[in-house]
């Protein structure tokens, strides 16, 4: 449901998980997003196996972007994509560790081509660029997405290692 009169942006979400069945977490991460007030879920990338970065002493993650387009504002966007994680028993097995494990991340990456740095807010997400794991998926679904200050997707996947990913269920096109 929209609101009337509201602005639609499009907006792109990165989704990861490491526990509890990743994909389970993932497919219900997207039918979630299929539920969020004023939001459509427009794309859904394919389904990605990528090996942790940073802290390695932990499982593979699946990995995937949805696009949607929605009338929610940044901040109410992020705080349903929060929401979304804790009710999915988001979990953390080592606490405060980056790129720790977890049962479901949701991350802001696009907003339109808005830029935010704001407490608790940062758009595009800061280390988007460098991930693999966020920029094929997203390729796949927007390869002409504007990353701001950074130039469009397609040209970010040339700076990515996209051989550190395995397609694990293409979505049929
Ligand atoms: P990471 O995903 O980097 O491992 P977390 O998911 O634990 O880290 O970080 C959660 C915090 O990051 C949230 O409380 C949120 O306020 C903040 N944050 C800042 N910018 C974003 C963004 N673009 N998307 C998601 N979370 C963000
Ligand atoms: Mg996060």
């Amino acid at each position: 449901m929209n609101r009337p009169g509201l602005v639609m942006q499009a907006a792109y979400i990165a989704l990861g998980s490491n526990l509890n069945n990743p994909q389970r977490q993932l497919q219900q991460g997207f039918a979630a997003l299929l539920h969020l007030p004023h939001t459509q879920l427009v794309a859904q990338s394919s389904l990605y196996r990528s090996a942790p970065v940073g802290y390695a002493d932990q499982p593979d993650f699946v990995n995937a972007v949805a696009a949607v387009t929605t009338g929610l504002a940044p901040r109410e966007l992020l705080d349903a994509l929060l929401a979304i994680e804790r009710a999915q028993g988001r979990a953390r097995e080592i606490p405060n560790v980056l790129n720790g494990p977890r049962t479901l991340d949701l991350d802001l990456v696009l907003y339109g081509e808005r830029v935010l740095d704001e407490p608790g807010l940062t758009v595009p997400h800061p280390r988007m660029a460098q991930r693999a794991f966020v920029i094929v998926p997203l390729a796949e679904i927007a390869p002409g997405a504007v990353v701001p200050g950074l130039g469009c997707v397609s040209d970010l996947l040339r700076g990515v290692n996209a051989g550190d990913l395995v397609m694990l269920n293409p979505v049929a096109a």
